[in-house]
């Protein structure tokens, strides 16, 4: 199952098109993005009807045009985590060794948003980080390796937008802030559902300047600290929530670790994708 949210809309992907969820389904669901995840198990037994019903194939389609406002397919998430040095090859061009323990932060939620949406970029050195994100679909408090996919919903492409100089500044580096900026945390188009997948543990992920070069391309098998392993230790110590948002983690091939350094510059267009989840586009502007 795939739903996005769109114009303001939970919305559901049937064949040739999106689907009004809250229309679809008589108001039960939607038309807030957000309901589909507050109530996980109802919304996706309902989709899974409605997708094999005769009503999918007639529902009318939403019009997708250059108009279009893709918000973020869980908009209000409450919490949001994040995870560095998830992936060997990075650690090793940022010249660390790899950690006993995730190096976990959080992503402020007012750093939130959707496909197509520009950031404005600070001033500094902002840099890209393709990521799986993960989206919680239960209540999920000191899951086992055994039991942590099944409190996921599903997955969605992200970028975990990095200004360095405020990261690393201080003498406890301020992550969560320097990662924070308004648009630092675009996700989407769509969450795909975990049950799309033959195996959600390996899966192509990167990035590129559109009409540019590659700059990340890894695969999410290569991570430290897989999915479970990171529903486990997290939810060790925070009960995480439905809507909550975990990302994974950046392969290597982010523009501070280069020589010379290269950071996002106004007119870029970075496209984050991810295999058989979808493609990111986030168009950078002037501060
Ligand atoms: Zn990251």
């Amino acid at each position: 199952m795939r739903l996005a949210n769109i114009d303001g809309r939970l919305a559901i992907k049937g064949p040739g098109g999106f689907v009004d969820a809250e229309a679809a389904s008589q108001g039960r669901f939607g038309p807030d993005a957000q309901t589909a995840l507050t109530e996980w198990a109802a919304f996706s037994s309902w989709a899974q009807e409605f997708l094999a019903s005769p009503e999918a194939a007639t529902a009318p389609r939403l019009d997708i045009g250059a108009g279009t406002v893709w918000g973020p397919p869980v908009p209000r998430p409450a919490q949001i985590f994040a995870v560095g040095l998830n992936y060997r090859d990075h650690i090793a061009e940022s010249g660390l060794d790899v950690p006993a323990e995730p190096a976990v932060f959080t992503k402020f939620v007012t750093s939130l948003t959707g496909h197509e949406s520009a950031v404005h970029l600070p001033e500094g050195a902002v840099d890209w980080e393709a990521e799986l994100v993960v989206v919680i679909g239960g209540h999920c408090h000191r899951a086992t390796r055994e039991t942590a996919w099944s409190y996921v919903a599903g997955l969605t492409v992200g970028q975990d937008l990095s200004e360095r100089r405020l990261q690393l500044a201080g003498p406890a580096p301020q992550f969560s802030l320097g990662k924070s900026y308004p648009g630092f945390a675009p996700t989407g188009p769509e969450l795909v559902s975990t049950d799309e997948f033959a195996d959600p543990d390996d899966l192509e992920l990167g990035c590129r300047l559109e009409d540019g070069e590659v700059l990340q391309k890894s695969r999410t098998s290569a991570m430290v600290f897989d999915v479970p392993e990171l529903i486990t230790r997290l939810s060790a110590v925070c009960p995480l929530l439905p809507g909550d948002l975990i990302f994974t983690g950046t392969p290597a091939g982010v523009g501070g670790a280069r020589t010379p350094q290269k950071f996002l510059a106004p007119g870029d267009t970075l496209v984050t994708w991810i295999e058989g989840i979808g493609t990111l586009r986030t168009p950078m502007l002037a501060p």
